[in-house]
């Protein structure tokens, strides 16, 4: 079979540029005599790929100098429990807004460190919408408040950056991160697992406002200790070299295309065209999201009769769309639509979409 469109929410689609270059490198990488996963992290080939794909990654998100790049493992679900250990006193308080299946994870990784704390929740709204800003109930003495900016499961996405006030912002980016241009000095820490818009998975990227890695935290293991991951250049132990690299390429890549600035007008469009395909088909689709946050990344849909669910799956496979089966906690199907993803793939998917309709409706 040919690459399909892959619809994937993660690992996802990359950059079909990205893939080649990786190809072409693998066996040898430049004049090493080897392949970039066979070296040592510490040898000079390997620390200038990882110098260059933080330097890309700072160029890429406008990341200012006052904020630390941390490149860990455990993907994103470890960050939030390395969180609260690097950044709350024992029992502190936390708040947390839940507004999805990611949101809770957080908290539940937390809950061991810290005194969570729900701010706001659209659990009983079955996460349609995101808790308005005014909603919120802060705890009085938060170490942070956390956020998911993009729901991957549930598809809803925060539009505007909550003020939260001197209390740092932590946000969970893993599935919007460089979708857009980002203002990051309005977070105090922000985290992704890099396997939807950065690369593949296996590594993390963390940024943080560094007078944040002052705090105390809580008693924990060097290896889970933020300060000491940023001391040792993000080399404590053996770094995910493979990881590493392909990050670098997926995000020169982004550099190479026009940025974030490119990004969000392509994912607009994107967006766009799917939402269409969707509110007009009278019904035949739906799309529960309040409107004002739909996720422009992940985009979960139903179709009016269940019992069409296999026969959409199967046809969209045969005719070169894969991954669209929605993430059992909700069902349906999802699209996810990531940087990697081309305009020319999200116009197939409607294409067969609305044949498929033609044909079933
Ligand atoms: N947060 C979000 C928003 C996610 O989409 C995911 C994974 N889909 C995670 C956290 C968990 O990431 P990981 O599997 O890297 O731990």
């Amino acid at each position: 079979m040919p690459r399909a469109w892959n619809f994937s929410a993660g690992p996802a689609t990359l950059p079909e540029p990205v893939l080649r270059r990786a190809q072409s490198e693998m066996l040898e990488w430049r004049d090493a005599g080897a392949s970039i996963v066979e070296i040592s992290h510490r040898g000079p080939e390997f620390m200038e790929v990882a110098a260059a794909a933080e330097s890309a990654l700072r160029k890429l998100l406008s990341i200012p100098d006052d904020y630390a790049v941390l490149f860990t493992q455990g993907g994103a679900t470890t960050q939030q429990a390395l969180i609260p250990l690097n950044f709350a006193a024992p029992g502190q308080p936390a708040d947390y807004v839940i507004s999805g299946h990611w949101g809770k994870t957080a908290m539940k990784q937390a809950a061991p460190y810290v005194a969570t704390h729900v701010a706001a929740s659209s659990e009983a709204d079955r996460y349609r919408t995101i808790p308005a800003r005014d909603t919120w109930q802060l705890a009085s003495d938060a170490a942070y408040v956390h956020i998911t900016a993009n729901e991957t499961i549930h598809g809803s996405e925060f539009r505007d950056i909550p003020d939260v006030g001197d209390v740092p912002l932590v946000a969970d980016f893993s599935s919007s991160i460089a979708s857009e241009p980002l203002d990051v000095s309005k977070f105090g820490i922000l985290y992704a697992g890099a396997q939807k818009n950065l690369g593949p998975v296996g590594i993390s990227v963390v940024i943080v406002r560094r007078d944040l890695l002052e705090r105390d935290g809580q008693p924990r293991a060097d290896i889970f200790d933020y300060r000491s991951q940023l001391k040792a250049e993000s080399m404590l132990n053996t770094p995910p070299t493979w990881n590493w690299y392909m990050l670098g390429l997926t995000v020169q890549w982004m550099l190479d295309e026009g940025g974030v600035e490119e990004f969000a007008k392509r994912n607009a469009r994107k967006a766009a065209l799917l939402y269409g395909a969707i509110d007009d088909s009278g019904g035949f689709y739906r799309n529960d999201i309040d409107p004002a946050v739909r996720s422009r990344m992940n985009v979960p849909f139903f179709l009016h009769d269940e019992a069409l669910e296999k026969a959409f799956l199967s046809e969209s496979k045969a005719a070169g769309l894969i991954a669209l089966k929605g993430h059992r906690v909700v069902g349906g199907m999802r699209a996810s639509i990531y940087n990697a993803m081309p305009e020319e793939g999200v116009q197939a998917l409607v294409a067969f979409m609305d044949d498929f309709r033609k044909r079933h409706g």
